[in-house]
């Protein structure tokens, strides 16, 4: 097919069954058709290259297509792709196993699903049912997934608006204030939930402590502490878990996106033993799911923790981060106008414009020049770069380069019209 035809089939499918709204916002951003990927890039429809520093919202962890997940994943494929249910299977307990090891201290048994949303529903019920508890706690732009559950946890009411009434009983409270979180969580509390770094809210990092406090309060009150690491898991931010940064063990920790190495879709859900007991003592299928830790999904995952392990790749994120920080710093150093701030830990950075036109006009530039990075209508001041933490330093330089040239590019439209 002639790629421009390919192009108007796949939209007009997607505007008569899928998400006609959806399918217009895809190609007013400038979008094509995706038609295979290999480590940090993507190719579309018509052959070009894009720098893929958008990553899937962190799920590209290890870059498009790893060969060593794709080698275990076609193994297992070619041995017995689903569970029978039944019976023990190996790759879960040896995925089990592993997550074991690199989890923050006390965090040593795990729950397979099948996404972070789906991670984060466990996560919930496990806190109720562990402390007889129902009010949770969460945090204003956080996110935690679609679901209803989950939505209900979900700081922003453009999502929760049109689905209420949800899960009853949870309190927002700011991110980043510990005082706040000290004042909503009491002895009624079940559990508060939190991200270790905003990823959807727009790259917020919360002070210093800030993990520290929720875990003093939640210990004095006897709630529970759950950190949602679906999106900085498995070396994001520059340690194996955000959490990690306050050296925090949570109760309970969610994953996802990364863990399946960007081959398998996989979510988990990580706690103490106390949890475990008093969630499964009396009742081992009080929490279950039909695909989820598929032997498929298992196997990508322990092949994941393998290449993050053998790559250093979590050394990788936090020294390329910082190599990036500091080429974005001095970007913004040039367009003080235009962009108002830079953050990140590791390789989840966050590019804050000064007018959310500058972003719609800079992600259009960053396309025209062979890059993505993710941008949404729900947060149009902050672009967000998660590339690959396999990216090489000329690729991370690369990606600077690039966002350079086209603020450059926006400032010069910009003065043209005044
Ligand atoms: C992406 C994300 C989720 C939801 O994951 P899905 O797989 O899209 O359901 C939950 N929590 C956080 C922190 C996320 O970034």
């Amino acid at each position: 097919m002639h790629p421009e035809a390919i192009f108007d089939d796949v939209v007009s499918k997607y505007s008569q069954h899928i998400n006609p709204g959806l399918a217009r916002l895809v190609s007013f951003a400038g979008f094509g058709v995706e038609m295979e990927a290999e480590g940090c890039f993507i190719t579309d429809h018509e052959g070009r290259r894009f720098l893929d520093c958008l990553g899937g919202y962190g799920v590209f962890s290890l870059g498009h297509r790893h060969p060593k997940v794709v080698e275990a994943v076609k193994k297992q494929l070619d041995r017995m792709p689903l569970s029978g249910k039944a019976f023990f299977s190996q790759p879960a307990a040896e995925l089990a196993a592993e997550l074991a090891r690199v989890t923050p201290p006390g965090v040593e048994f795990f729950f397979f699903c099948n996404s972070g949303a789906e991670a984060v529903e466990g996560a919930l019920k496990f806190a109720k049912k562990a402390t007889g508890r129902s009010k949770i706690v969460s945090t204003e732009g956080g996110f935690h997934g679609k679901t209803i559950g989950a939505l209900s946890t979900t700081g922003r009411d453009k999502y929760r608006h049109p689905y209420e009434p949800l899960m009853p009983g949870v309190e927002f409270v700011p991110y980043g204030d510990a005082e706040a979180a000290r004042r909503a969580i009491d002895e009624a509390t079940a559990c508060v939930i939190v991200e270790a770094v905003q990823g959807e809210g727009g790259i917020r990092i919360p002070p210093d402590g800030y993990l520290t406090e929720l875990r003093r309060r939640c210990d004095e009150t006897g709630a529970l502490l759950v950190v949602d690491e679906v999106q900085t898991g498995l070396g994001r931010t520059g340690r194996m878990f955000g959490c990690d940064h306050d050296g925090v063990s949570p109760d309970i920790l969610t994953m996802a996106k990364a863990l399946g190495g960007g081959v398998m879709p996989i979510g988990a859900i990580g706690g103490t033993e106390n949890v475990w007991e008093a969630v499964f003592a009396e009742n081992p299928l009080t929490h279950t799911s039909t695909f989820g830790g598929n032997p498929m999904a298992c196997a990508a995952g322990i092949a994941t923790l393998r290449v993050i392990e053998e790559e250093g790749l979590v050394e990788r994120s936090a020294a390329l981060g910082r190599r990036m920080l500091d080429g974005l710093q001095e970007l913004r150093a040039r367009f003080p106008e235009l962009i108002a701030d830079v953050r990140g830990r590791g390789l989840m950075i966050g590019v804050e414009f000064a007018m959310d036109e500058v972003g719609e006009l800079t992600v259009a530039q960053l396309l025209m020049r062979g890059m993505c990075a993710a941008y949404t209508l729900n947060n149009p001041r902050v672009m967000r770069l998660e590339p690959p933490l396999i990216l090489s330093q000329e690729e991370a330089d690369l990606a600077v380069r690039i966002l350079g040239e086209s603020v450059e590019a926006v400032a010069e439209v910009l003065a043209e019209l005044q």
